[in-house]
């Protein structure tokens, strides 16, 4: 069979334990034998990593500026023990920290739906894409423990000297205080990628705030967010047929539980971060959230929304069998590669992605698949697989299917 062909390289963001396993998995049973396939390789592994300073990371996110399209492994954000384990020169930053900050992008997180696994909520049918803001708030926040009776204030000196105050509160006794700020140019982009990425998935827009409690903080996302929907995606939304609906965020919560799915919702930092768990968790597995990061000029990474799944990796070392789930892993190299084609108007690559996503979700559908979806699964006679004869398994269906 004639492999497909490809004319710009994907950026290749290789990383750790059990999902770097997996990755290569991936790669000799589903791609390779398909695609011929065109990568810039950059080792995110933290070994890497480490000896590079971690500079392998900021050029990996360079290389995405230069092709658009990165597909990334899951990494170690190291931590005291890891500093450790590894032998560290330093405890390097969260590589998708860096490359978040480097691209000034958003998270977009989704759950491939399948038959079988059916989410908590019984009127999702549609998958909710899930927008968090990255920046700012009381992620950024100043705090302090208020020990006695005393006044408290918000004060600004502009760079000419001139003092604006606000008082916060004047207290009688202890308390706590904390000050938190966003950026006009921070929200400006979470809004056009949010936007941009609804045209590019004809999915609607729901954004929520607190405005009538928080006039001026929050009122300034609404209007950041209606000012770029009004003046550069209207036209393209009501072409489209798609909506973008404010709302607040206690009515938001309510309709998103009423709700059929199959649209984006857009969160502010604190809220993307509670209701993106909800969210995984009430459609049933992390192992099946897909996850992109959209950056407003038009580059995109991809991956899956879990870790390296240290514990099967450690049962992996020692010789043992594991069942771990490369679902999400493999919907970040379809959704890499579909993106690719529609950037170079490759159709024989776009419709690749497009089979590989059906041939993974119907070997689900069979009743082969991998312990944590045979644990919550609604289908009978459930054959239970090991991470590579999962992987083989879809490979044998692809065959069939092309
Ligand atoms: P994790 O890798 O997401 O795994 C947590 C647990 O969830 C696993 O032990 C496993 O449960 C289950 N799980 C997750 N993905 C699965 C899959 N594909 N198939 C089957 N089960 C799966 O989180 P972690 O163990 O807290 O973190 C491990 C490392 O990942 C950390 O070093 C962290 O820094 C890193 N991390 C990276 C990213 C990223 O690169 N995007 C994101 C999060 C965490 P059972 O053990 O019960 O089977
Ligand atoms: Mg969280």
């Amino acid at each position: 069979m004639e492999r497909i062909k490809m004319t710009t390289p994907l950026v290749e963001m290789d990383g750790d334990e059990m999902t770097r396993i997996l990755w290569q998995m991936i790669k000799d049973e589903l791609i390779l034998p398909f695609v011929d396939l065109k990568t810039e390789y950059y080792d995110l592994g933290l070994e890497n990593r480490d000896r590079t300073n971690d500079q392998v990371t900021i050029d990996s996110a360079e290389a995405t500026k230069k092709y658009g399209v990165a597909v990334k492994c899951a990494t170690i954000t190291p931590n005291a023990a890891r500093v450790k384990e590894y032998n560290l020169k330093e405890m390097w930053k969260s590589p998708n920290g860096t490359i978040r900050a480097l691209l000034d992008g958003t998270v977009f997180r989704a759950p491939i739906i399948v038959n079988g696994i059916e989410p908590y909520v019984k009127t999702w049918k549609k998958p909710i894409t899930l927008a968090r803001h990255a920046y700012g708030d009381v992620y950024k926040a100043s705090e302090m423990v208020i020990p006695g009776a005393g006044k408290a204030e918000l004060v600004y000196t502009a760079e000419d000297g001139t003092v604006s105050r606000e008082l916060v509160h004047t207290f009688k006794g202890a308390g706590v205080l904390q000050g938190m700020h966003n950026l006009d140019d921070s929200i400006d982009s979470f809004a056009k990628s949010c936007f941009q990425y609804a045209l590019d998935t004809n999915q609607d827009v729901w954004f929520a705030t607190k405005d009538t409690i928080s006039k001026k903080y929050d009122h300034r996302f609404k209007d950041i967010f209606e000012e770029i929907y009004e003046t550069e995606f209207k036209a393209a939304f009501e072409e489209k047929g798609l909506k973008y609906f404010y709302t607040l965020i206690d009515d938001a919560v309510a309709r998103v539980v009423k709700s059929e799915g199959g649209f984006i919702w857009a969160c502010k930092n604190y809220d993307g971060d509670v209701m993106s768990d909800l969210v995984a968790t009430a459609f049933g597995s992390l192992a099946m959230m897909t996850s992109v990061l959209v950056s407003p000029h038009g580059y995109y990474e991809y991956e899956a929304a879990h870790g390296t799944v240290q514990r099967h990796y450690y049962k992996h070392l020692k010789g043992e069998e594991t069942s771990t789930n490369s679902m999400a892993t493999i919907f970040a190299w379809s959704g890499a590669l579909r993106k690719r084609g529609e950037m170079d108007g490759l159709t024989e690559l776009i419709r690749f992605a497009d089979v590989l996503e059906k041939a993974s979700i119907q070997t689900i559908e069979s009743g082969k698949m991998t312990k944590d979806l045979a644990l919550i699964t609604d289908l009978k006679d459930v054959t239970v697989l090991n991470s590579g004869d999962f992987i083989r398994e879809i490979r044998a269906e692809m065959e069939s299917m092309l």
